[in-house]
């Protein structure tokens, strides 16, 4: 699919999922307003999904700035306050071009100012004196070529703002003005009021009339937890309905409507910044630091429409985080923002809530992080804090890993995924219906990793034709909450031949978290909800079953031939099945007491109850699991299960891979198409503490066998190892190609040209 389509592609929403009534209160008006600066009115008697423009009129976004494509190595200096003055710029400038670095984001304003500001309470910093520190670094970095962007944070500010304009700050549920958690002598600014939306805004202009950058990044622009302040208790009112909710839960009508209505005056904030900046610089931006996955606050959807470029701010693990974290985030922005270029900040550091931000991590583990990114289309953003550095490990190993990229650059230019799976995530299920979603995710997530599959993420509102065009097969790692639209578009995904799986409560919900009485799904699952749900169960199993009539195991079961019985999940949704099952591959045993031990046997006679659907309808394949199978691999890790999920997928694809990678070992597996080359990607993961991020040092695996199929009409010119700089020898059948790569330290490309 091109760009082009992705992008006017994203902008359909299906048509049943846009009103949705809020409860009496915001039905018996007759429309509603927001009292933004941009003046957006939503739909009248009802809310739809915040808009990125005025309702009715349908505003292309802005064209993106013409440098956006162009940066593949990113740098990051966020000054401190005490900086200027005792920082060495040159040192900076010189290590920017030591590391081919082509991009960089420096430290303007907000909190601190590095330059002289003449915005009436924009703080300059008590070391700047006469200096300019923002201007001579961004002077330097022009002189080097590189794409400059201004660093603004409004998230905290001092108390002469707080004395003139009490409205400014943050409140608490109590309307209490808010201190700052971390620095007491400060204050937490609301983002939704006049702080933002005015002072910021002045802070901008400044920063754009006065050095021209080609972006300013915003930090913290989206607020720190909900605020009570009289701004934001107005606004809402008015909007809304309702006063501000004092309760997280989805179903309470006035959280609903907070949902989407907080969502609603961050893209206003957005689009009124953006706006006032490209009228002083039209080829420049502003990129909020926003987006992710599932549990993101910020619509993916509406952001992909909105953003010319973004980062994806996952910085390192936190505690046991698994090394794949950073590939995720690629492959969740990805989802929205199509080919548009997705940055990947890394920090050198240790990330905790302890907030060391002067630490320096592993190179083993700095190394593996970003190399997981790259993998997964990221292009690498350093972060460093402090001009002064206090520790000074870090600087050679990036420098290292940015030379490599640099050479690596042709290869890393992607044009497209070549992945036919596709792994569902949805903001709404997690907005509205709360659980557990993401641990259904992270399971999947980690079995696509072991079977070595590649895959990408997609948004559930983007289940349209044109977008799930890549895609041969589906994951709904239960993903509860559907309109009847995107059932629709799952059904017409499956007619056309698709293969999907889904878990657990899958369509039982619909697209605002309310139960339905039946699955949304449950034609194409071949199943009729009975009423419950059962669990946790302790002690309780699925029997592996032999097909009555061939007297054959169903291919689901490869890899269990010895096994009669594996343990079940954790939780059940009780089903029937609503088509005749000649047999069911896995079936129920109930659980039993597993105490005293004495009493452990199975109770009862046998089970019939089927705990998986398998159907064929047309060409298209559907597995349905109705147990937590992906969380409670998430939980558990046992093998059993990854072999079920894993075969689900092979089962329901239907179709021989791109890639396929045999040897030894944990990778993580990507291919991806460029104009002229093909790459694949294998990361290694294998680890000791693999399922820990903590890595000390990197173990080398190998041979791996690689098996890739050339797109339709590529003709391969030579094959090359890229880490190790090596042209290999390959042998070709058809539109398939093998070579053998003997060792992989962390991460190695195999690079066809055409
Ligand atoms: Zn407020």
């Amino acid at each position: 699919m091109t760009p082009r389509k992705l992008i006017s592609a994203a902008k359909s929403w299906p048509a049943d999922a846009t009103p949705v009534k809020l409860g009496t209160a915001i039905n018996r008006r007759s429309f509603l307003k927001t009292a933004s600066v941009a003046g957006a009115t939503l739909a009248l008697g009802s809310w739809s999904w915040p808009r990125p423009a005025a309702a009715g009129t349908a505003a292309a976004p802005a064209p993106p700035p013409s440098w956006v494509d162009k940066p593949m190595r990113w740098a990051q200096l966020t000054l401190v306050e005490d900086d200027p003055g005792k920082f060495d710029p040159q040192f900076w400038l010189d290590y920017f071009k030591r590391t081919r670095s082509d991009a960089v984001c420096l430290s303007a304003g907000g909190c601190v100012a590095y330059y002289p500001t003449k915005v009436p309470f924009h703080h300059r910093s008590a070391w700047l004196g006469e200096r300019d520190v923002f201007g001579e670094l961004v002077a330097g970095c022009r002189k080097l070529g590189m794409v400059v962007i201004a660093r603004t944070d409004p998230h905290a500010t001092y108390d002469d703002v707080q004395a003139a304009h009490p409205d400014w700050i943050a409140a608490d549920a109590a309307g209490k003005p808010r201190r700052h958690w971390a620095s007491p002598e400060m204050w937490v600014t609301c983002a939704l009021g006049p702080y933002n939306f005015e002072f910021m805004t002045e802070v901008k202009k400044e920063i754009m009339s006065r050095y021209k950058v080609d972006a300013i990044f915003i930090n913290r622009w989206d607020g720190s937890g909900m605020c009570f302040c009289e701004h934001c208790r107005r606004t809402f009112r008015q909007a809304a309905g309702y006063e501000l909710p004092h309760t997280s839960n989805p179903q309470d009508p006035a959280r609903r409507a907070y949902i989407l209505w907080s969502q609603q005056r961050l893209f206003d904030l957005w689009r009124l910044w953006d706006a006032e900046v490209r009228k002083l610089n039209p080829d420049s931006c502003v990129i909020p630091n926003t987006g992710g996955g599932a549990t993101s606050s910020l619509d993916m959807q509406r952001i992909g429409e909105l953003a010319p470029t973004l980062i994806a701010d996952r910085q390192a693990r936190r505690g046991l985080t698994v090394p794949w974290a950073n590939g995720k985030n690629g492959k969740e922005f990805r989802a929205t923002m199509g080919r548009k270029p997705i940055v990947g900040i890394f920090s050198v550091g240790v990330e905790e809530p302890y907030r060391w931000k002067d630490s320096v991590q592993s190179e083993a583990e700095i190394r593996l992080w970003v190399a997981d990114g790259v993998a997964n289309g990221l292009r690498p953003w350093f972060t460093k804090f402090s001009g002064v550095l206090h520790d000074e490990r870090w600087l050679k190993p990036v420098e290292e890993i940015y030379q490599r990229y640099a050479r690596w650059e042709k290869y890393l230019r992607n044009e497209r995924p070549l992945a036919r799976v596709g792994l569902v995530y949805s903001q709404q299920t997690a907005w509205f219906h709360g659980s557990r979603a993401e641990d259904h995710t992270l399971g999947w997530y980690q079995a696509l990793i072991e079977a070595r599959l590649p895959f990408e993420m997609v948004h559930d509102r983007l289940l349209d034709a044109a977008h799930l065009g890549p895609f041969k097969s589906l994951i709904l790692p239960n993903i509860a909450a559907l309109s009847e639209s995107q059932c629709a578009q799952l059904r017409a995904f499956v007619e056309r031949g698709g293969g999907l799986i889904a878990t657990f409560e899958t369509s039982l919900y619909d697209q605002w978290g309310v139960k339905r009485n039946e699955f949304g799904l449950a034609d194409l699952f071949g199943v009729t909800f009975k009423g419950g749900t059962d669990g946790p169960m302790q002690n309780s199993y699925l029997r592996l079953e032999t097909d009555p009539v061939t007297d054959r195991r169903h291919p689901l079961l490869a890899g269990l031939e010895d096994a009669q019985r594996i343990i079940n999940g954790v939780r059940r949704v009780q089903v029937e099945p609503t088509l005749p099952l000649t047999h069911s591959p896995l079936t129920l045993i109930p659980s039993y007491p597993d105490l005293p031990m004495e009493k452990v046997y199975p109770r009862g006679s046998k089970s019939e109850v089927p705990q998986v659907y398998l159907r064929e309808s047309g060409t298209g394949r559907v597995v349905y699991f109705p147990w937590d199978i992906d969380r409670t691999f998430w939980e558990v890790l046992a093998v059993d299960h990854f072999k079920l999920l894993r075969n689900a997928v092979t089962w329901v694809t239907n179709e021989e891979p791109p890639v396929t990678v045999t040897g030894p070992g944990v990778l993580d597996v990507t291919a991806w198409q460029q104009k002229t080359s093909l790459t694949v990607h294998l990361v290694n993961l294998t680890n000791p503490m693999m399922m820990k991020g903590p890595v000390r040092e990197l173990i080398p695996v190998g041979p791996q066998e690689v098996r890739v199929c050339l797109p339709e009409g590529m003709r391969p010119k030579k094959v090359r190892l890229l880490a190790v700089e090596k042209s290999l020898r390959v042998e070709r059948s058809g539109r398939y190609l093998r070579v053998s790569v003997p060792s992989i330290l962390d991460h190695e490309v195999v690079a066809v040209d055409f």
